[in-house]
């Protein structure tokens, strides 16, 4: 029995990385899958992907941080499979600069898409789900907004901003059948740290325990836990998975 036989998931940024990893894993589970992404370019390919494995896909091009657009795309999943089960807010960017140097537009950036994108995602969601009496939500933060990055700030503003939104979100429904929970990965091997210089990575690496990166993979394993069933007493919480980089 596949674990998310005829759910019906949206999973933003997921053209690529760790959205991509949990929208293909969600889909080998039974679930119909929507993705998105910036550029309808890079959407439709894995829109073909999710169909090859036997569910239904859909794919929109927006900007997680425009609530119009993300209303619109969660109507159209509702009107067109009929309910929204599962809600993974994974869209993010990275804009890095020590405070000094880091402007105010790239300070609002990161916020708009990083954690505005996650309210406009659950904004958009909860009625569907409130109506349902069932949905899970989970919002992909981060390690650094448990440990806090020099260099990040508004990255860090941004993921510690989504756990204190899903612990609030996950009180305000936690008795109407949903459960708001989050992941703080560590750090996986995608696109996002494809640009961090050599001679980083290897002090980041000297952090981890496990000695290896993360892969979209591990993460998608997370997320299918918090999607399934076997989470349903299970809310507010951020799961950090990281190979061990953060023990509090
Ligand atoms: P990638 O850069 O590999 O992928 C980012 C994804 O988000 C792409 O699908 C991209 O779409 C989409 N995206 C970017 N901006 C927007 C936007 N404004 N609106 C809608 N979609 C957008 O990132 P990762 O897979 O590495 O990261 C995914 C999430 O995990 C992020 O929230 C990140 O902060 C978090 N994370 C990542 C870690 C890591 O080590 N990689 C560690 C901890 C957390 P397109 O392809 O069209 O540009």
């Amino acid at each position: 029995m596949k674990r998310l036989s005829g759910k019906n998931a949206i999973i933003t940024g997921s053209t690529r990385g760790i959205g991509k990893g949990i929208a293909l894993r969600f889909a080998e589970e039974g679930a119909n899958v929507c993705i998105t992404g910036t550029k309808i370019e890079t959407v439709e390919p894995v829109v073909k992907e999710i169909e090859a494995l036997g569910v239904r896909a859909l794919g929109f091009a927006l900007n997680v941080a425009d609530y119009k657009a993300v209303e619109e795309m969660t109507a159209k999943v509702k009107e067109a499979w009929g309910s929204l089960d599962i809600l993974v807010n994974n869209a993010g960017i990275t804009k890095d600069n020590l405070i000094l140097r880091m402007t105010p537009e790239d300070f609002d950036a990161v916020i708009n898409i990083n954690l505005k994108g996650v309210f406009n995602g659950m904004k958009a969601a909860v009625p569907i789900m409130m109506k349902q009496r069932s949905g899970k939500i989970i919002n992909i933060s981060s390690v650094i907004g448990l440990t806090g990055n020099a260099g990040q700030a508004n990255y860090a503003a941004s993921k510690a901003g989504i756990i204190g939104m899903t612990k609030s979100i996950a009180k305000e429904f936690a008795a109407r059948g949903m459960q708001v929970n989050a992941i703080a990965p560590g750090y996986i091997q995608t696109d996002m740290t494809d640009k961090v210089p050599d001679n980083i990575k290897e002090e980041i690496l000297k952090m981890v325990p496990m000695k290896r990166m993360g892969q979209p993979e591990d993460i998608a394993k997370a997320a299918l836990f918090l999607a399934s069933g076997d989470s349903d007493y299970i809310t507010g919480q951020t799961l950090v998975v990281d190979g061990g980089m953060v023990m509090s």
